[in-house]
């Protein structure tokens, strides 16, 4: 099948792309993520995942503009159900690109995040993969946690500490808050 990845990252993206090559998948990328804070931590993921990019060989598209201004406006007053809408706002734009750029289907690097709401993810990934009229491919890419780590670890590529979004970085960093906290996440 003609895929495209929606990469959270570069760490996220090594064991899909991996995986779906050796399924005999042909893959495109497609890095959108106006999730994440601040605009340096932006900058450092979109550059570890053009290294990513470079280092598998997979064309891949960015959107580079900063868009977290759109993102604060859609979760500002719905925070504790933000990660709904923060995958619904990636994974619709990546249904709409899938079918500009004639591609059959779409899956995203947010399942091989053990941190991520698996069912939530494939429930609104085929939701918009009807709505597109293209396929969404479910696939746990889980199974490769410690494989993708140690790869992105040989490619020096940066890894980020928290998931993206300027809660997640306070849920990473403040010693008052008792939620668990993501090593590594996208
Ligand atoms: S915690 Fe992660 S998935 Fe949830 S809203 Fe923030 S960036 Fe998005």
């Amino acid at each position: 099948m003609n895929i495209l990845l929606h990469a959270c990252c570069g760490p996220c993206s090594v064991y899909p792309i991996a995986e779906l090559q050796k399924q005999g998948h042909q893959l495109t990328g497609y890095f959108y993520n106006p999730n994440i804070h601040p605009f340096r931590e932006f900058k450092k993921r979109l550059a570890s995942m053009r290294l990513c990019s470079a280092a598998t060989g997979v064309q891949t598209e960015y959107a580079a503009e900063y868009g977290l201004t759109e993102y604060l406006r859609k979760v500002v007053f719905y925070e504790e159900g933000r990660c709904g809408i923060c995958y619904l706002m990636r994974l619709e734009e990546v249904a709409r690109k899938t079918k500009e750029l004639g591609l059959q289907g779409f899956t995203t690097t947010l399942l091989y995040s053990r941190y991520q709401n698996h069912g939530l993810i494939a429930a609104i990934g085929e939701n918009m993969a009807a709505k597109y009229n293209v396929e969404f491919l479910y696939q746990d890419f889980r199974e490769g946690w410690q494989w993708g780590i140690d790869q992105s670890i040989a490619l020096d590529l940066y890894r980020q500490p928290y998931c993206g979004c300027i809660y997640s970085e306070q849920e990473r960093y403040d010693k008052k808050m008792h939620k668990k906290k993501p090593e590594i996440s996208g």
